[in-house]
C-alpha cells in the first residue's frame, strides 16, 4: 500500500490521486473530481476557481454526513420535524417559543425544556423536532424514555459500567427523555434519573416529557425529597411547554369517520348493543 506522496512517473495521476484523496479522507472530490473538471473547463473556471468548486461540495457533504451521522447517534424512535407539526392542533402550546427553541439558542445556554400535556397531544414530535433541529445545528443528541434510560442505568450498574455510561449522558450536549410518569419509578431507579438530570444542571441541555403536572411528580419518583431537588436543578433554567388538549390521534380518527361514507350496502349494527340499525 502505498503511504507518502510518490513522484514516480509510471504510476498514472489518476491512480495516484485517488490514493492521496481516499488517505486524506475527501470523498466528495474523488467523486466530483472529473465532473468538475470537465465543468471548469467549458466554463473557463481558472485553477483556483475549479478548487474552490470542489472544496465546497466537499464541505457541502461533510456537513451532511455529521448530520446524518448525529441523527443516527441520537437513537430517535422516527425522524420528525416541525414541518408536518400542526401547530392550531395544539392551541395550549406557545408556538413562537417553540419556533424560537427550535433555533437551538437554549442548548448554548445550557437551558432545560419541560413539555407537560395529556397523551397525544405532539409532545413526543415536538421533541423529536426539537432534537432534530439541534442534530442539523451540530449538537450532539440523544433520545430515550424515562423507563428505558431507568433501565440501561440499572444494567450499567449491574454491569459495573455505571461511571461510564453517566460520562456518556453527561457529554451529550442535548439529552431527551420522554414520557417520564407513565411508569413509577423504583427507590433505585429513581436516584440513578436524579443523578443523571443533577450531573447535567447547568452542564448541558435536557428535555423532559411527562404527563404530569409537577404537583405530581412526586409520584413518580416516591419520594418528596428527591422530587424537590429534582425540580429544584430542572426548572432553574427552563422552558415549560404546556401541552394539554385532545389527542390529536383520537382527533384524526373521528375526522377520518367523518369523512367515510357510510357503506349502503351493509346492515348498520349499534357497537354498543349489536343491535341492527334501521337504514
Ligand atoms: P404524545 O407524545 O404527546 O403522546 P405524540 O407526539 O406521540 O403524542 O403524537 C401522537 C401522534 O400524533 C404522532 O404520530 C404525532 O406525530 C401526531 N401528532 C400529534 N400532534 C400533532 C400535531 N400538532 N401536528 C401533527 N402531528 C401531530
Ligand atoms: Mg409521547
Amino acid at each position: 500500500m502505498m503511504t507518502t506522496a510518490s513522484t514516480e512517473t509510471s504510476t498514472p495521476p489518476r491512480v495516484l490521486l485517488t490514493h492521496h484523496l481516499r488517505q486524506l479522507k475527501l470523498p466528495t472530490v474523488l467523486r466530483e473530481y472529473e465532473k468538475v473538471a470537465a465543468e471548469a473547463a467549458r466554463d473557463g473556471l481558472d485553477h483556483i476557481r475549479f478548487l474552490l468548486r470542489l472544496v465546497e461540495l466537499e464541505l457541502i457533504d461533510r456537513e451532511r454526513r455529521m448530520v446524518e451521522r448525529r441523527i443516527r447517534a441520537a437513537r430517535f424512535p422516527a425522524v420528525k420535524s416541525f414541518d408536518t407539526f400542526d401547530f392550531t392542533a395544539i392551541p395550549s402550546l406557545n408556538k413562537p417559543l417553540v419556533l424560537e427553541l427550535a433555533r437551538c439558542e437554549y442548548v448554548v445556554a445550557r437551558e432545560n425544556i419541560i413539555a407537560i400535556g395529556n397523551s397525544g397531544t405532539g409532545k413526543t414530535h415536538a421533541c423529536l423536532a426539537l432534537g432534530l433541529a439541534a442534530c442539523q445545528r451540530g449538537f450532539s443528541v440523544a433520545f430515550t424514555t424515562a423507563a428505558g434510560l431507568v433501565h440501561q442505568l440499572m444494567e450499567a450498574r449491574d454491569e459495573k459500567r455505571l461511571l461510564r455510561l453517566q460520562a456518556q449522558l453527561s457529554a451529550v450536549k442535548l439529552l431527551i427523555v420522554d414520557e417520564l410518569g407513565y411508569v413509577p419509578l423504583s427507590q433505585t431507579g429513581a436516584e440513578l434519573l436524579f443523578e443523571v438530570f443533577s450531573q447535567r444542571h447547568e452542564r448541558a441541555s435536557t428535555i423532559v416529557t411527562s404527563n404530569l403536572p409537577f404537583d405530581e411528580w412526586t409520584s413518580i419518583f416516591g419520594n418528596q425529597r428527591l422530587t424537590g431537588a429534582l425540580l429544584d436543578r430542572l426548572t432553574h433554567h427552563v422552558h415549560i411547554l404546556e401541552m394539554n388538549g385532545e389527542s390529536y390521534r383520537l382527533r384524526q380518527s373521528k375526522a377520518r369517520r367523518r369523512m367515510a361514507p357510510t357503506p349502503i350496502d351493509e346492515p348498520r349494527v349499534d357497537a354498543d348493543t349489536g343491535e341492527m340499525l334501521p337504514s
